[in-house]
């Protein structure tokens, strides 16, 4: 925990461990509701001074702990790797993410033009400023737990704003490296603060309530987010909700089934299915499903689970007992229902991968929209693959979900690509693109996926308010 610019200890504290190997790996202090009262304050305390600073200087310090970041991109990956499970490669892919956020709003936070409006009347001039909406609560999940940090915090503080982070509780250590880059790069004490805890509702419900927290930034489960939006609503306070997915993948009569079936594999099976970006209906036109399922077998099969430090592991465990156990039985109630399972299917327990919680990489082919895993998201290795006719009843089922953040196509036909791009209700399409996201480019859902965007030009305005000034002269 840090507040103020100090590290707080003698706290009772919690075990971290290593989802692979069921090793406990660290203590972090479970803080207290004076010390969710101290954060806030320092947050609150140091935003008059934060703000008054120049956007160039603000720029400065994320511009340092971006040059920190990418120095220890090595040693973060590893920490990474150990407490979150991902193989080492897309950890690194992780923090080499995360630090972009970092670089893109030292330079955004530059550009937070505002407006001079010609007014009807001659005597009036209208003037358009942007400020800061003031202390930040920021709430961080597990499945990408350095990324999900740098995204909130490094527009929050371009904007001028001062924060109060609670990262997720299965990993704390991630969050702790960052904070001390962030005080190594010279962020005054009070500007960023964090609170670590077990049990997260108590600090959740402090952030939606306390009048000196303006703005709430949630990523993790729909379910969660909507209690937290309810609370923040009641209090008035902005937030942006960063919540579940249930990603349509469509292939198409003119896709190469082959090419899709690599590439939809390489997504799915990305952070073990963790991901709320993660393909998890798959959608194959009937005359490409033999090649498809052939292709997206032999791939899943040649899959390695295990330890994400060991060379050649390609797929880590699950963060816990529980993600596991929703995944079996979202699978076993598929298969009860008549879906076949092509490769895949059970918990992995030979060997080593027995003490973590490992889930083999499952393809499930004749889903229907009978089974729970073709309406439920889906947080684990399991590729649902559902056949289809017309391109009409595709695109009317890919949009049949209350969620709407990521959806993927194939297609080598730019009509059908761009008639599908259009038709589809969700807030991120990736055509014949698997990895649609950067710090450039707007993230963010409709429907239940969440509220407003992160990254991009859009990221900043979540913490700005627009203020007008009508000057009568
Ligand atoms: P997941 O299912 O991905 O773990 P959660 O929504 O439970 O998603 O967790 C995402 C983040 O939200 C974590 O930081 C977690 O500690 C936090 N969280 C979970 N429940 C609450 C709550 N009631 N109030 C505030 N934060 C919460």
């Amino acid at each position: 925990m840090f507040i103020n610019g100090e590290w707080i200890t003698g706290r009772p504290q919690f075990q971290v461990t290593n989802p692979a190997t069921g090793e406990v790996i660290g203590e972090v202090p479970d803080c207290s509701d004076q010390d969710i009262e101290a954060a806030i304050s320092a947050a609150h305390n140091s935003f008059r001074e934060w703000r008054a600073t120049t956007a160039y200087h603000r720029s400065q310090l994320l511009y340092r702990a971006w040059e920190l970041m990418i120095r220890r991109k090595r040693e973060l990956a590893e920490l990474m790797t150990r407490e979150q499970g991902k193989p080492l490669k897309a950890s690194l892919n992780e923090v080499q993410y995360g630090a972009d956020f970092l670089l893109w709003f030292a330079e955004e936070g530059k550009r937070m033009y505002g407006q001079s409006i010609p007014s009807s009347r001659e005597n009036q001039r209208f003037l358009v400023q942007k400020s800061p909406v003031g202390v930040v609560g920021a709430i961080t999940p597990w499945n990408y737990p350095i990324s999900m940090i740098t995204r909130k915090l490094a527009p929050a503080l371009a904007a001028g704003c001062t924060v109060v982070l609670k990262p997720a509780e299965s990993t704390p250590l991630c969050a702790q490296a960052m904070l001390e880059i962030f005080e190594e790069a010279g962020f005054p004490p009070g500007v960023i603060n964090a609170l670590t805890v077990q049990n997260p509702a108590r600090v959740g419900q402090v952030f939606c309530t306390d009048p000196r927290v303006r703005k709430l930034t949630f990523t993790g489960s729909t379910p969660v987010g909507r209690e937290l939006n309810g609370l923040a609503a009641a209090n008035m306070k902005r937030v942006s909700m960063e919540l579940g997915g249930h990603a349509p993948a469509i292939v198409f009569p003119d896709a190469d089934p082959v090419h899709a079936a690599k590439g939809l594999s390489l997504v799915k099976y990305l952070n073990t299915g963790q991901a709320c970006i993660s393909p998890n209906r798959i959608f194959v036109h009937e005359d490409h499903l033999e090649p498809f399922i052939a292709e997206l077998t032999s791939r899943t099969r040649r899959l390695v689970a295990g330890n994400g430090m060991n060379e050649g592991t390609g797929i880590g465990p699950l963060i816990n007992e529980l993600a596991l156990q929703k995944v079996d039985s979202q699978v076993k109630n598929a298969v009860a229902r008549g879906a076949r399972i092509e490769t895949g299917g059970q918990r992995l327990t030979d060997g080593e991968l027995g003490a973590g919680f490992f889930y083999a990489p499952t393809v499930l082919s004749g889903v229907t929209p009978a089974m729970d895993i073709y309406r439920e998201e889906t947080f684990g290795p399991v590729a649902p693959v559902i056949t289809y006719r017309s391109e009409d009843d595709v695109i009317a089922m890919a949009n049949d979900t209350d969620y709407g953040l990521a959806a993927y196509i194939y297609s080598n036909n730019l009509s059908t690509a761009m008639r599908a791009f259009e038709a589809l209700d969700f807030g991120i399409i990736g055509i014949n693109d698997i990895n649609p996201t950067s710090a450039a480019a707007p993230f963010g859902g409709m429907k239940n996926s969440g509220l407003g965007r992160e990254g991009a030009q859009e990221g900043i305005d979540e913490y700005l308010e627009t203020k007008l000034g009508g000057f009568a002269i």
